[in-house]
């Protein structure tokens, strides 16, 4: 431990995010509890509290790297325990605004883990802290104040057990990490502070998810197949192997038009997506489950950073602050380099700053924010505010998808900023623009891309035939987007 700030720390909800703050809170404070209303397993199982868990669950590259800054050695943990890796672009076929982007290696790691066995390695690493305790089945009920309401002392919670009366947990720090369904924007009111503004983006998404056995090799190598919605085929899926030889399909549809979960409209609406090869993969293997569903009406952020006011001892994290579009992979990235920002406030030795820590996770937000809640608003029934900037960028874009179907080195950058390793203003760099405009302009010549797939015998540079001889993208070699 660094120099201890306090006492006693309280982490509200033993999700990703909570784990994530638990583990830096234990240099800093004596003892941390976590509290959840699930009665959290040793071993890696779904749970009540955790339903999205039965999904598909990306790890973005900058989230994978923040993961191992926090707990180092554990992508080798995960992939000693069977879970598949790969490289993020050579490894995945990803179709983006209708098109395959180039596959080439990018250097950035594709970790296949589910989300229960991601979790669960998570939280043995923070179990295995000597000053961490669970405190699990129980309910979070409220917060407790001092009379003026300027300081947060502590939860009150509800044991899941007949009988139990309420208690309270002291805290010199407690932090919410509860989810999408945070209370603390009520729990502020209730103490006399204003509601933080909160924005929307309604995008009345529905998911429904299967596993399937399937030949070890069913996609040639490729460990996940990513089909991207786009205006003209809203439609989305999602194809990845597992650890335990799984795969996991996960179908996602946007304002209302969702996918069933009987398993013939299943199928049907797999066959629906506008590329085969996902459909091809699934129609004759063997289900290992029923489809399960999953409604998700609304990104939503909290701008608590905008608040003048705010009390003492209560910080809010995750899902809890902003709960982005999943098919963008965001979340539990963002809740690790949350987790990173706090661990900086607390290295400086003193109690953590609310506003303060708040206004540096809104800047960590800001960017997946923007590419989730701007993304969405290409579909055109999504209600938001389209700037000229958002149309601007969206058929940018658009326009750099297309030009990287046989470009590796604009795949590998858009999947840089995508995998949040990146920022957003890379990809207008005059080397991609040019490449981005010399890439349109072959497709405009009417110029067939080569194979759109990486070799893996060979990673040559992509050219394209122009009347009659080969061209390299202006600026250099084409390249494996390294
Ligand atoms: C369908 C879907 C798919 C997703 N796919 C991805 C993906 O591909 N990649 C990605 O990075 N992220 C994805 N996410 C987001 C990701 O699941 C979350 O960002 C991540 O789990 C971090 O959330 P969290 O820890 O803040 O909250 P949650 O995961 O929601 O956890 C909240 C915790 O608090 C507990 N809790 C809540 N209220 C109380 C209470 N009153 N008392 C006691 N305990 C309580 C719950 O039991 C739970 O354990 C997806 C989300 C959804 C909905």
């Amino acid at each position: 431990m660094g120099r201890q700030i306090g006492d006693r720390a309280v982490v509200l909800g033993a999700s990703i995010a909570g784990l994530l703050a638990a583990r830096v809170l234990a240099d800093a404070y004596g003892q941390v509890t976590v509290v959840d209303r699930d009665e959290l397993p040793e071993l890696a199982m779904h749970r009540r509290g955790v339903p999205q868990g039965r999904h598909a669950h990306a790890l973005l590259a900058r989230g994978q790297q923040a993961l191992e800054e926090l707990f180092p050695g554990l992508t080798a943990e995960l992939i000693a325990h069977g879970v598949p890796a790969g490289d993020m672009l050579a490894d995945a076929r990803l179709y983006f605004s209708g098109h395959r982007l180039r596959q080439a290696p990018t250097g950035l790691g594709l970790l296949c883990a589910s989300r229960p066995v991601l979790e669960a390695h998570a939280r043995a690493r923070v179990r295995a802290l000597p000053n961490v305790a669970f405190l699990d089945s129980c309910d979070i009920v409220g917060l407790a104040a001092t009379p003026d309401g300027r300081r947060v002392t502590g939860a009150r919670l509800l044991r899941r057990a007949d009988g139990s009366a309420e208690q309270v947990l002291d805290a010199d720090l407690v932090v919410d990490a509860t989810g999408r369904g945070s209370r603390t924007p009520l729990w502020l009111q209730g103490l006399g502070y204003p509601r933080p503004e909160t924005e929307q983006v309604r995008i009345g998404l529905g998911y429904a998810t299967r596993t399937y056995r399937l030949p070890p090799d069913a996609l040639d190598g490729d460990l996940a197949i990513l089909h991207g919605a786009t205006p003209e085929h809203p439609r989305a899926g999602a194809l990845q192997v597992l650890e335990g030889d799984r795969w996991m399909l996960t179908l996602a549809g946007i304002l209302g038009d969702h996918p069933p979960i009987d398993p013939d409209g299943f199928l049907a609406f797999a066959r629906s997506l506008r590329f085969p090869d996902i459909y091809q993969a699934i129609r004759d293997a063997a289900p290992l489950d029923d489809p399960v569903g999953f409604r998700f009406p609304a990104s939503v952020r909290h701008r608590y950073e905008r608040l003048d006011r705010f009390p003492d001892g209560l910080l809010v994290t995750g899902d809890a602050v902003a709960s982005f579009n999943p098919i963008y992979g965001q979340g539990m990235s963002v809740a690790a380099l949350e987790a990173l920002t706090l661990r900086r406030h607390l290295e400086r030795g003193a109690a953590p700053r609310p506003r303060r820590l708040f206004r540096d996770l809104a800047r960590i937000v800001q960017v997946p924010w923007d590419i989730a809640a701007g993304g969405d608003l290409v579909f055109p029934g999504v209600q938001g505010r389209r700037t000229p900037t958002t149309r601007l960028v969206n058929a940018y874009i658009a326009r750099l998808h297309a030009a990287a179907a046989r470009d590796a080195r604009l795949a590998g950058a858009f999947v840089r900023v995508a995998g949040l390793v990146a920022p957003p203003q890379s990809l207008l760099r005059p080397g991609i623009a040019v490449r981005v405009l010399w890439g349109n302009l072959l497709l405009a010549a009417g110029v067939s891309g080569r194979s759109r797939r990486w070799s893996r015998r060979s990673s040559r540079a992509p050219r394209a035939m122009v009347r009659g001889r080969w061209a390299a993208p202006p600026g250099g070699r084409g390249g494996s987007g390294r």
